[in-house]
């Protein structure tokens, strides 16, 4: 199938991007590395009006590390992040985003924007407390990730709005675990574990409709349980949904053993 016709405009400015889909009244769809909306657009699962391509505005493709955590603008592709080494957590989740040619093209933006249930980088933004900058018609705010992700493909986002930059928090210590079918399919579950402000946080993604903490395994482990009990604790408490790559109980099976890996490689016995 062929997209539906639609007006392309090339942006050079966030104001302009603000400008234009304000312009668009809710039909109009920013392109970044279009891996996750072209072949959304092809499917005609969307037909919007006008396309806002922001891949030609300066400044929004840095990876900057302020105050303990590191600002990564919207545009920064997957491959960026995956040879960066000032937040050794972000470049081994990007690693594991899709194929090569992907990771060329995809933005964290983007990924952040899509919120794809199955992607990783939502994982770590809720994992890391992460915040999210973003520019509309009515001016700059800042979202925390939580507060972003509503639904499956699903933000928080008005129509006229840009996401800029993630700040993420770096942690103190962190685990990273995924499982996939194929090396670069999209995670049937990813399991995040960080330490930030003394605390423990157990993230999981592929297990519902946003990423999860897992919260009774983190109670564990600040009670001075085990990994283990912690990692049978959290896979209790998720509610995972079946489908055609795996039933509920096999989700908790695994989402039970990346829990334990990462809290190994987080050094959590
Ligand atoms: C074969 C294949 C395999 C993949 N595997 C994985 C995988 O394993 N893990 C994974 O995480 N992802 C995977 N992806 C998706 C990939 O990571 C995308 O790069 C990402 O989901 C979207 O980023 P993008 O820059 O391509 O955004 P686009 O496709 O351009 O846009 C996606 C959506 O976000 C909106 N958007 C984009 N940028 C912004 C912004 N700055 N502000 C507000 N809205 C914005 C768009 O309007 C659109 O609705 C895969 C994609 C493909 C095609």
């Amino acid at each position: 199938m062929k997209c539906a016709p639609f007006d392309y405009v090339r942006a050079s400015s966030v104001e302009e991007v603000v400008k234009t889909l304000a312009e668009a009244d809710g039909d109009g769809k920013i392109l970044a590395g279009g891996q996750s909306l072209v072949p959304v657009l092809a499917l005609r699962m969307a037909r919007p009006s006008v396309l806002v391509d922001v891949n030609r505005i300066p400044g929004l493709g840095s990876v900057r590390p302020v105050d303990g955590a590191v600002e990564v603008g919207a545009l920064t592709r997957h491959s960026r992040l995956a040879a960066q080494t000032h937040h050794p957590l972000l470049a081994e989740t990007a690693k594991w985003i899709g194929h090569t040619a992907i990771r060329t093209r995809g933005t964290a933006g983007g990924s952040i924007a899509h919120a794809d249930p199955a992607a990783e980088l939502p994982v770590v933004a809720v994992a890391t407390g992460a915040t999210v900058s973003i520019a509309g018609s009515g001016g700059v705010r800042t979202v925390t990730a939580d507060e972003l992700f509503v639904s499956a493909l699903v933000t928080s986002l008005d129509d006229d709005e840009m996401i800029t930059g993630i700040r993420f928090p770096q942690p103190t210590r962190w685990g990273f675990a995924e499982f996939a079918r194929r090396h670069g399919d999209f995670a049937l579950v990813t399991a995040v574990v960080t330490e930030i402000d003394d605390a423990v946080r157990i993230t999981v993604g592929g297990v519902g409709a946003v990423p999860v903490r897992a919260e009774a395994g983190e109670r564990v482990l600040a009670d001075g349980g085990t990994a283990r009990e912690a990692a049978a604790a959290a896979s209790a408490e998720i509610d995972p949904t079946a489908d055609l790559h795996g039933s509920a109980p096999f989700r908790r099976a695994i989402a039970a053993e990346m829990i334990r890996r990462a809290l190994a490689q987080a050094g959590i016995q």
